[in-house]
């Protein structure tokens, strides 16, 4: 039987928006509606953005859409260890290599990537030092790491939006796999966690769909199996602008605090999701009407007053 297990991975650094709940809330119905468990992990590797509150915040809000998970949710800095345990397997086979070049460029890294990249890496500590004692000798800097990308295409199906064939090396370079303060990078910890909790299918944001031949490469060089994968088109505001650049209004807590009922947001979502209009009711309620067939692959313009007219 394929493995459909799904998961939420919500980044715990602010309050989730209408364009998160829609996520969510395919990535709840597409493994449900396959049989299968979806769990929590909440990504809370980056230090800089994440907060204990905003974890409290995010628990808050999923809870609040009526989002249900199976076994405990747990927080991906619980498994740091066996995250960078990897990335040191990969510099002992030569498939990595220790960086001193500036630390933004390497902290950029650490947050998943939603379109605000820094410049290709042009490889220029590759091949430099035979360890991470001897860059650290020869710099006086605490090394980062990075992978060795090999050139051409890295391949994989999105479940919407088709085959695609990325250049990892020509589009990044050698992207890093920790920082210099020894913090995973996002695209290695995504893809240890993954095969830790055994997710057969990776549904989330449209935002990152070039990053999965990344992940896939990582995947490959790590013996990992690679999961299947479902890009939800981002929600834009009525003038087309990304909700993550401004939510304002328009993040669950607000529209909890102006009195508007879960229920609702849940079944404008199933709307936009191609489902035939039902009483507004709890996700759950929805999973025996969810096609994937009828999920578009664009962009989705959502905004409160298309939560505020739903019926009730
Ligand atoms: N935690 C990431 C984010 O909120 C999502 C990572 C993923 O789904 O692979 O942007």
């Amino acid at each position: 039987m394929v493995n459909a297990t799904g998961r939420l991975a919500p980044s715990p650094s602010g309050r989730l928006h209408i364009g998160h709940a829609r996520t969510f809330l395919v990535a709840y119905w597409r493994a449900r509606s396959q049989g299968a468990p979806v769990v929590l992990r909440i990504e809370d590797l980056d230090a800089g953005r994440c907060s204990p509150e905003h974890v409290d915040g995010v628990l808050e809000d999923l809870q609040w859409l009526g989002l249900e998970w199976d076994g405990p949710w747990r927080l991906q800095s619980d498994g740091l260890q066996a995250i960078r345990a990897r990335a040191h397997a990969l510099l002992e086979r030569g498939l990595a290599y220790p960086c001193v070049c500036t630390r933004k460029e390497v902290a950029l890294a650490q947050s998943a990537p939603h379109g605000d990249e820094g410049p290709r890496y042009p490889g220029t500590c590759r091949g430099r030092y035979a360890s991470m004692e001897t860059a650290r000798a020869a710099s006086g800097r605490e090394p980062a790491l990075r992978l060795v990308v090999p050139p051409g295409p890295i391949e994989f199906v999105d479940q919407l939006h088709g085959a695609r064939a990325i250049d990892v090396q020509a589009q990044v370079g050698d992207f890093p796999l920790l920082t210099r303060a020894g913090e995973p990078s996002y695209q290695l910890a995504v893809v240890v966690d993954d095969a830790r909790d055994g997710i057969g299918e990776v549904v989330r944001g449209g935002d990152l769909l070039e990053v999965t031949a990344r992940q896939v490469l990582l995947q490959q060089l790590l013996g990992l199996a690679t999961p299947r994968h479902l890009h939800v088109p981002l929600v834009v505001d009525a003038q087309g602008v990304r909700l993550a650049k401004r939510s304002a209004g328009l993040t669950l807590a607000e529209l909890r605090a102006r009195g508007i009922a879960a229920e609702r947001l849940v079944a404008a979502v199933a709307a936009s999701c191609g489902m035939a209009p039902r009483r507004a009711g709890a996700p759950r309620d929805y999973v025996d009407l969810f096609r994937l067939e009828q999920l578009s692959s664009t962009p989705q313009a959502f905004d409160s007053e298309a939560v505020s007219f739903y019926p009730a």
